[in-house]
């Protein structure tokens, strides 16, 4: 399985650690269906290149599980039924779970009325907010997603702020594109995910310059001091732009949906949340169906046409470079850190779950 030495990064076959990763979640009481959707998402993650998002979550997922804070096979429960709109409680389920049978709902619904608004709250982590324009992009919809954490996960300092007082607040947005795979926006409003923290201490590595801040509200590299006592924080991306839109991730995803928005006194803070707001549209309910394809494809053109800045380079457009992750990944497997593997053995084994030969390092 394990194509470099024990103790470094390895890459692995991504079917052997989905299998791996399903026998762990359904050890830990999953059902089989379950824990396949959650391994499923998680090595998707991998594949895209997001690793911040993808099995390095299998031991705080599990320690969730154990502690009662994400409930096993829970699922999407609709509170709120008004055709187009629909506000749909997560039970604390599992956020891969909820997500997809949610958006299996806003599909239902924006092919019905040609546009549906679908809001989750009190939904476990939803992972890869991408994961979920793509599912709606799959069955020809556009769709625009706005996600938070009820406060669970406040780590991003408002613009002009120094410690946390928002959580990394993804938007995400997904269009279909005719005969190509769907152009996917998937970006957190804090400069870096707090996973991209965690692997970067787990590798031993510092962060770029200008992404955090210490306890003292001093900006810093050193990934420790992000999980010190005080805390730091994380920048928003774009500064008072990235900060205004986390915010009103905040207000749509959060206060909206019902969930509640980022606060130590939220009632749900005390678990990983995840709130979120989807809006999904049927070009064709537009009147501009293939217009629409036709234009979206002159806009790729258009905008794929700007001389690069750099020699050699080329302008991407939202999702390709996950695109070209993936086909590489699917090509020479996915990389993974000993640290993070060590991570997973441990809570693979006190599941009873014997990692796969070549896994620990
Ligand atoms: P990122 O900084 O890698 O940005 C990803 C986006 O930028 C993608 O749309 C990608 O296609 C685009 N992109 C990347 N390089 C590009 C280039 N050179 N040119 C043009 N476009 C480019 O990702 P991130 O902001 O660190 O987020 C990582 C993941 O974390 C996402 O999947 C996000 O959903 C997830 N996340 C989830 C939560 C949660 O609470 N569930 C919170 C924060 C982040």
């Amino acid at each position: 399985m394990s194509t470099t030495p024990k103790g470094a990064d390895a890459t692995f076959d991504p079917t052997a650690i989905g299998s791996f990763v399903a026998a762990v979640f359904a050890a830990a009481g999953s059902s089989a269906e379950e824990s396949r959707i959650v391994a499923d998402h998680l090595v998707e993650a991998n594949l895209q290149g997001h690793d911040s998002h993808g099995v390095i979550r299998v031991t705080k997922y599990v320690d969730w599980c154990k502690a009662g804070q994400v409930v096993a096979n829970r699922h999407a429960q609709v509170v709120t039924d008004s055709g187009a709109l629909l506000v749909v409680d997560g039970q604390f389920g599992y956020g891969q779970v909820i997500g997809r049978e949610a958006m299996a709902l806003a599909i239902e619904r924006a092919r019905k009325h040609g546009t549906a608004t679908l809001a989750i709250r009190n939904a476990g982590h939803l992972g890869r907010i991408g994961a979920w324009a793509e599912q709606l992009a799959a069955a020809g919809l556009a769709s625009y997603h706005l996600v938070n954490t009820s406060g669970f996960g406040i780590l991003v300092a408002p613009h002009g702020g120094s410690d946390r007082r928002m959580s990394a607040n993804p938007i995400a947005a997904g269009v279909p594109v005719a005969g190509k795979p769907p152009l996917i926006l998937d970006i957190a409003t804090s400069l870096v995910a707090e996973g991209k923290i965690q692997v970067a201490r787990n590798k031993g590595e510092t962060l770029p310059p200008g992404m955090i801040l210490d306890g003292k509200g001093k900006p810093t590299t050193q990934p420790e001091v992000f999980y010190a006592s005080p805390p730091g924080a994380i920048l928003p991306v774009g500064a008072h732009k990235g900060s205004g839109l986390s915010f009103f991730c905040e207000v749509l995803a959060g206060a909206l949906t019902g969930g509640g928005s980022s606060h130590p006194d939220n009632p749900t803070a005390k678990r990983l949340v995840n709130n979120m707001l989807t809006l999904a549209f049927d070009p064709a309910a537009f009147g501009s169906g293939e217009g629409f394809a036709a234009d979206v494809a002159r806009l790729i053109g258009w905008t794929k046409a700007s001389p690069p800045i750099d020699r050699g380079g080329a302008v991407l457009l939202p999702g390709e470079i996950e695109q070209r992750t993936k086909a590489e990944r699917l090509r020479r497997g996915i990389p993974l850190d000993a640290v993070t593997r060590r991570q997973m053995a441990a809570t693979a084994a006190s599941a009873g779950v014997p990692p796969p030969p070549g896994f620990a390092p």
